[in-house]
């Protein structure tokens, strides 16, 4: 299921140029666990590197490790496998400069991508063909701060915010955002429970008896396989 990175014969890595090159921390193909698209068959591009520090994140493997591909040969492991959906995620992905003419590269392909980035950073350069799944960092994330307001302006039906809810606190707060920002009319809001904070039945029940307009999000691939493993 799982192609590592250092299978894909990248003798050319010390060569590459910061904007034709990506740090990758993996690629592997696996069940599309969250957003709308959930539980479609997907190739997973998962970049290296993240500047921010979330309490409950799962993917603190990709801050540092990772190798150094051309977008070209991202592209062509992609197409290895037999999907007809990617997802580009990391770490933080628009952190890389490479990352859009990777994605605008998977689109030209036929591909259907979506980007799960952190909020922090403008999605201005994102093709527009892109599902974007943009964070929006809750008070007990610890990186509340975070989020860059002008990704509000991306609200759309192809646009989906996702809060991952921590707490009461996070959940109130989550409501306030979304609707002084109008998020419910116009994208898909997506509340997903921090795995080890709070239940996901405790959310379900939280979103019903507020009358939330909010999608229950879980993460599909922890139920399918240990939340632990990597490469699902
Ligand atoms: S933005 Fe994502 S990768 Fe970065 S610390 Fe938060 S959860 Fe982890």
């Amino acid at each position: 299921m799982k192609v590592w990175i250092s299978r894909l014969g990248c003798s050319r890595a010390l060569a590459l140029r910061m904007d034709n090159a990506l740090k990758i921390n993996e690629i592997f193909f696996s069940i599309q666990g969250e957003s709308s698209w959930s539980g479609y068959p997907t190739v997973f591009v998962r970049t290296s590197g993240c500047h921010l520090r979330c309490t409950y994140c799962d993917t603190t493997y990709a801050y540092h490790q990772g190798e150094r591909l051309s977008i070209e040969d991202v592209v062509q492991a992609v197409r290895g496998y037999p999907a007809q959906y990617v997802c580009v995620t990391g770490g933080e992905p628009l952190l890389q400069p490479g990352i859009y003419e990777l994605m605008r590269r998977l689109c030209d392909a036929g591909l259907n991508v979506s980007l799960e980035t952190s909020g922090d950073k403008d999605c201005a350069k994102v093709d527009a063909r892109v599902k974007k799944i943009i964070d929006v960092k809750t008070p007990d994330s610890g990186e509340a701060k975070a989020f860059d307001e002008r990704n509000l302006q991306y609200a759309d039906h192809l646009t989906e915010y996702k809060f991952v809810i921590c707490s009461e606190r996070d959940f109130e707060w989550s409501e306030n955002f979304a609707r002084q920002n109008n998020l419910f009319e116009k994208s898909n809001v997506l509340y997903s429970p921090s795995f080890k904070s709070v239940g996901e039945r405790w959310l379900a029940e939280k979103i019903l008896s507020t009358h939330s307009a909010a999608r229950l999000q879980l993460q599909l691939h922890k139920y399918i396989w240990s939340p632990d493993t990597r490469g699902v």
